[in-house]
Parts: C-alpha cells; structure tokens; sequence
C-alpha cells in the first residue's frame, strides 16, 4: 500500500482529503455507539473521481465505505478498527444537476442534504415528499442506500418509490449511467433496484432522478386520544375510508411516549387536560386550501366520535400549532434519549396485525422483565413501529442495557411470529447482522450473497456491513 495516500491526494486534490485530526468524527456514528479508524477519509468532487477512487481501492483492495451525512442508526457508514478502510464520503458532490417541471423529476448529486433536495423542489413549484426528523443532514445518497422512510410514506411511499434513474459507480471502477427519468421502462432487471437498500454493499450512487409531485395547496393536522392501539387501527381504517389518498400521516404514540415529551420539552404543550392511553397524529394534504382541508379532517373525525372511535381530538388552527404538534411526535427519540440509555427496535408489521403484535410483545416483555418501560411509537399507517424498552423506574442503565440480546430475541420472534420485519427503514448495516442471518432463510440470504458476489467480487464495497 505504499504511496496509497499520495495516490488518493493526487485523485481528489487537497479538498478533498480530511485532515486526520477530523477524520474521527467520520469514523464514529451518530449515536456513539461504533467508533471505527480509517486510513483515510476522501471528499471526491466529481464522479470521474469516484471511479478513479474506486478502481484505487480494487487495485490495492482496500475496502471502501461510502458515506453521506453520517445520520445512519446502525453503524452502516463507520469503518472497522483496522485502520485499513477508506472513508468515502460524498458530501462535496451536491449539485442539483437539472429539474424537469414538466416530467415531474430532478437530477441531483448523491451528497445533497434532504433539504436542500427539498427546497430545489420548492423553488420549482414542486414538492419531494420524503421527510425525516435529520432531514437538514442526511443525503440524497445515503436516503437511496438505506431506503429510508420517514412521515409520508402512507402517501407517497419510502425512498425507492421515489427514485426513476441512479448513476452508480461499480466496485472496479465502471460507471453506470442509469439517469432515466422514465415512469415506464420494462428492458429487463430493473438494476437500480439493487443499489437502493444496500448500504453501500454493492456500488456507490453518485447521482439519482427523482419524482416530484404537485404542491399540496391545503393542510390539516390533528392529535386524536383512542382507548388503545386497536382503537387506533379502527380509526385508520375509518381515516382511509373518508379521506383515501389525502391521508398523508398517521402516527401512533403512547401515553409514556406524550409523558416522556412534556418532561424534556418544556416549550411543548400537551394537546388534552388529561392523559389518554394513546395518541394518533393525523396529517391530511389537498389541492384545495387549509379551510377545505380542515373541513374535511373535521367531518372524519366528527363521524369517528360518533362512531365510539376515539375519546378525544384536537384539530391544529394554524400552521404553529400544527407544528407544535407535530414537535410532539418528533421529540419522542430524543426524549427518550434525554431518559436514559434504552433498547431501540425499528420493525414492520402487517398493518392489520400491529394493534395484535404491541399487546402481545408488551405482555411477553413484561413477563421477562417486570417493570420495563415500554416506549413504542411510530408511523402506524405504515405498519412500523420504533418499540423502545426503557428500564424500570430506579434501575441503572447500563446494567439494563446487558438484557439487551434477550429483549431483542423476544421482540424479533414476535415479529417473525406475526410476518413482519426486523428492519423497517433503519436498515441493516453491522447492527443487526446476525439477526438478518437469523431471520432469513437460508435460500435468501444465498440469493443475496450470489449478487454481492457478481457486484463486487474482491469484497471491497463496505466489508462487515450487511451481510
Ligand atoms: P449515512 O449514515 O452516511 O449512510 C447510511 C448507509 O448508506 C451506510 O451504509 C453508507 O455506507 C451508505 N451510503 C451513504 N451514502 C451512500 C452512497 N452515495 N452510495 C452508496 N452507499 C451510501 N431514517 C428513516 O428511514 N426514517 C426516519 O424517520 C429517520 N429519522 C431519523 C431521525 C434522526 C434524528 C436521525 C439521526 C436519523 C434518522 N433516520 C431515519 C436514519 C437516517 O437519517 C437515514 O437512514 C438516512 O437515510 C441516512 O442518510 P445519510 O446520508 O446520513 O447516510
Ligand atoms: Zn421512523
């Protein structure tokens, strides 16, 4: 490897290399908990500099881990302690390459934040429906390889469903011009389909076409109080039913959750003057304006009080009120965090089946370990839920924290019991690599393996991570 860092500087130019005192903050993880060494972090500016990084690493088989804005939640962008593998991170890479009104698409570089993706779009009277809480950090590349989720995936479906065309730059150095921005195009395997979800296990997308879609005119948000988690499910059902594709959000979260939110956020303010068992968040979108809209969330939910659905509902009047809503759900994660150290699962269930799989996992875990806290929220429209387990009251943190693999075996199996997922839109990367080879069959996992093996036959593109 003589040379090697020499050799990476004459690719990327000064700016483009990481002085090693900052190289740490790229070689650990969001939340502290992988802290890895490289042997160098790069910031290529073009493509053309990928492919030269990239045809660097399979001549010296360095392994290389792409990165974007570091947000990751399982360890998928931070290197192992080697010292060994190259940080690739593509943060310089940020132009908005093109947008096409018209067809309802943009071009933009994989080291665009997701807000910056989003205000490209507003400036041309469009809107991007993907939305996550690290939206000001998180990129465009790293939203495609961990196909992430988010709030509005109820309308407008996760990352891949937003992604027409990728540009990728393979293992060996080759580059692939994939930047279709076709709605319709049956030439055979639909390749961009690998790379979206991998982490970064089989390429690195340089660039990507994107829907838009029309600005909504009209909004209306809405905190709901339900008996409980099956109640819940009624009232999505009903919501469905009265407002079909308007329906953008609905977001469940229980009563320690709103308890948790109120204790660490001062500034928030508590929807109800008591407390209910669980809470929904309800988000409606339309062509018309916010007086229609709320209108209509106004009749469904009249209808719903009718019906016995829910025990109580508070419609935002303004725009602040409905972010302050909103600010309820989004503060969960941290206040958590702000509670102390916990046990985090991010899984996806049949959205008939979640109601059913929370009383039947609470119970279990219970049994197992009395007293846990069990802080579960999440995007229920989508069947997935963040199913948090705090320690009891009084008990210390990191001692709770040795439950951790049992916990998570009793949380897993109930997911598999009931057909679901035990990744929903963190993804994989080195934090649930074992439980993937626990959950998948045999035949599956063989199945992926055969298509790492094709990708990137040397095993350079982030080693240790998925698979
Ligand atoms: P990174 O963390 O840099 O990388 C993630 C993975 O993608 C790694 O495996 C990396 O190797 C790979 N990768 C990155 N860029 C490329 C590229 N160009 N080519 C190939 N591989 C690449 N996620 C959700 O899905 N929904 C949420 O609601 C959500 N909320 C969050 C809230 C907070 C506060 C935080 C901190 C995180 C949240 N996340 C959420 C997780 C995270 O933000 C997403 O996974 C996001 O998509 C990661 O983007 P990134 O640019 O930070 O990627
Ligand atoms: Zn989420």
């Amino acid at each position: 490897m003589t040379g090697v860092l020499a050799r990476l500087a004459a690719i990327v130019g000064p700016q483009g290399m990481v002085a090693p005192d900052d190289a740490k903050a790229y070689a650990t993880d969001w939340r502290k908990r992988y802290s890895g060494s490289a042997l160098a972090v790069v910031k290529p500016a073009s493509t053309a500099e990928v492919a030269a990084l990239m045809k660097l690493a399979g001549a010296e088989r360095i392994g290389v881990v792409p990165q974007g804005g570091n947000t990751g939640l399982v360890g998928g962008a931070t290197p192992d302690s080697s010292g060994r593998q190259l940080v690739l991170n593509l943060s310089r890479m940020n132009r908005v390459r093109a947008i096409d009104p018209i067809n309802n698409t943009m071009t933009l570089e994989a080291g665009c934040t997701l807000a910056a993706a989003q205000a490209a779009a507003l400036a041309a009277g469009r809107l991007f429906p993907l939305s996550l809480a690290s939206e000001g950090s998180c990129e465009i590349g790293g939203n495609l390889s961990t196909n992430a989720g988010g709030t509005g995936v109820l309308r407008y479906g996760n990352t891949r469903e937003l992604a027409l065309g990728l540009e990728v730059v393979l293992a060996g150095g080759g580059v692939w011009d994939g930047l279709r921005g076709l709605r319709k195009d049956n030439t055979g395997y639909d390749l961009k389909q690998l790379f979206i979800g991998a982490e970064g296990t089989l390429g690195v997308i340089t660039a990507a076409v994107l829907k838009l879609f029309p600005l909504p005119q009209g909004q209306a948000t809405a905190v709901v109080a339900v008996d409980s988690a099956d109640q819940a499910l009624q009232l999505l059902e009903h919501a469905q039913a009265q407002l079909a594709e308007r329906l953008v959000g609905f977001e469940l979260f229980s009563s320690l959750c709103l308890e948790l939110v109120l204790r660490y956020y001062p500034a928030c303010r508590a929807p109800f003057q008591q407390a209910h068992p669980h809470y929904v968040l309800i988000e409606l979108a339309d062509s018309r304006d916010s007086d229609a809209a709320r209108e209509m969330m106004e009749d469904m939910l009249g209808a719903a009080l009718e019906q016995g659905l829910i025990r109580d509902a508070a419609l935002a009047a303004s725009g602040a009120q409905s972010r302050g809503f909103w600010a309820l759900r989004e503060n969960i994660s941290e206040a958590q965090a702000h509670e102390g150290k916990n046990i985090k699962h991010d899984v996806s269930l049949p959205v008939s089946r979640v109601a059913e799989f929370i009383r039947v996992t609470d119970a279990a875990i219970a049994r197992a370990f009395p007293g846990v806290r069990m802080v579960c929220f999440g995007h229920m429209g989508d069947g997935n839920l963040h199913y948090n387990v705090s320690p009891p009251a009084g008990v210390e943190h990191d001692a709770f924290l040795a439950n951790q693999a049992a916990i998570s075996r009793i949380v897993h199996d109930s997911v598999a019991h009931f057909c679901g997922s035990i990744s929903a839109e963190h993804g994989i990367g080195q934090s649930k690599r074992d439980e993937l080879t626990r959950y998948k069959s045999q035949l599956e996992l063989d199945v992926m393996r055969s298509i790492k093996a094709a990708l990137d036959p040397q095993g350079i593109m982030n080693p240790g991570k998925v698979l």
